[in-house]
């Protein structure tokens, strides 16, 4: 009898071994401003209408006509142009895993500035597709056209990934040099909109210029990141095609009866994303008045900033109880510390720590 190593020696794929996992940091009993989410829950009495909504959900059958109704919801909400199609995903980590799957050929490859968001490499690795990240400018993180229309030429990939805005830098690249590599490239290309509740820039007015260009969204960063619903948009023909590799109950009954009242909430969510622009540029403020500390732009919920001393500031706002992302092992980042944007009272306590670690 094979022992279970030899088993999975020999029946797993080779490359497994050496992949590291994704590690969520613990946080519990941490004020957690490490994973851009929206810090508000709903007001309780929302709360209490939602609990009876999700008590009703027949819990024995299928996913069915209501992720129908979610389609159609967060199409009126986003504003979907005629002639494109909307698919749901548990989370756009599913899209993104789903839309590798669907240009796994030999020799395929996926092109994404870098630093960008891990899950573009991840899912391109994990489905066999060879990942090129193409680093940002140096100074202000925007898009390197040279090197970007030369990685598209080189590896003329099925996929170019385009986070409008961009985590972990938080800005919007230059429109127009969006607008050269998105008719460069000779595949697909992602505009990835998970930031856009707190975003002054949207891609959607231009989307109908370029049938193939897919725009990315995710009810997480709208305040529902444990609810996991994404969702894209594009020319029906593709989503189309795209659709056939979704596992067909991919949306719990549960996440999508939450979905669909939270949509109909809309205006408690843009109530807490206006709170959040206003707490960020109030964080940004703060930030450059600290000896030796600089924020970069923002145009999403979480706030790239250079300290003198990452690690040591890191270490600091834990030990004050505030738990945020250390980025400075990425090497256009030392030093860097990402930084999400919490309420006013959790904001006020990482400044102080940040205050107190630089002084
Ligand atoms: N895109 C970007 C740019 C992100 O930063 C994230 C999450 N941090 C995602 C997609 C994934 O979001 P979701 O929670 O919908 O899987």
């Amino acid at each position: 009898m094979a022992s279970l190593e030899q088993r999975m020696s020999a029946f797993l794929r080779p490359d497994l071994q050496a992949m590291l996992p994704y590690v969520v940091q613990p946080s519990a009993g941490y004020v957690k401003l490490d994973a851009m989410e929206n810090p508000y829950t709903l007001p309780l009495a929302l709360q209490r209408e939602l609990g009876e909504r999700l008590g009703a959900v027949a819990l024995n059958r299928y996913p069915g006509d209501r992720v129908e109704d979610l389609r159609r919801a967060l199409a009126r909400h986003a504003g979907l142009p005629e002639g494109y199609a909307l698919m749901l995903g548990n989370g756009s980590d599913e899209l993104i895993s789903l839309l590798a799957l669907c240009c796994n050929r030999p020799g395929a490859s996926v092109v994404a500035p870098s630093p960008g968001f891990v899950m573009y490499a991840v899912s391109a690795e994990l489905h066999g597709l060879n990942y090129v990240g193409v680093p940002l400018t140096p100074d202000r993180f925007d898009l390197d056209e040279p090197a970007m229309l030369a990685a598209i030429e080189t590896h003329r990939p099925a996929l170019v990934y385009i986070a409008y805005p961009n985590n972990p830098t938080a800005n919007l690249f230059d429109d127009t040099i969006i607008e050269r590599v998105v008719q460069a490239a000779p595949g697909l290309v992602v505009i990835d909109e998970a930031y856009q509740p707190f975003s002054s820039k949207t891609y959607l007015d231009r989307l109908t210029r370029h049938e193939h260009v897919i725009l990315m969204r995710t009810m997480s960063k709208f305040g529902l990141a444990g609810v996991r619903i994404g969702y894209m948009m594009g020319r029906s023909s593709l989503i189309e095609q795209i659709e056939k590799v979704r596992p067909p109950y991919n949306i719990s009954v549960l996440n999508c009866e939450a979905a669909l009242f939270a949509l109909e909430h809309e205006t408690e969510f843009a109530r807490q994303a206006a709170l959040l622009r206003a707490e960020r540029e109030r964080l940004i403020e703060a930030l450059r008045e600290m000896p030796g500390v600089l924020p970069f732009p923002s145009d999403a919920n979480m706030v790239l900033v250079r300290m003198p001393d990452a690690e040591r500031s890191f270490a600091h706002l834990k030990q004050r109880g505030v738990l945020v992302k250390k980025v400075s092992s990425i090497p256009a980042l030392a030093n860097c510390l990402r930084l999400t944007v919490g309420t006013a009272e959790e904001n006020d306590l990482m400044i102080a720590a940040l205050r107190e670690s630089v002084a």
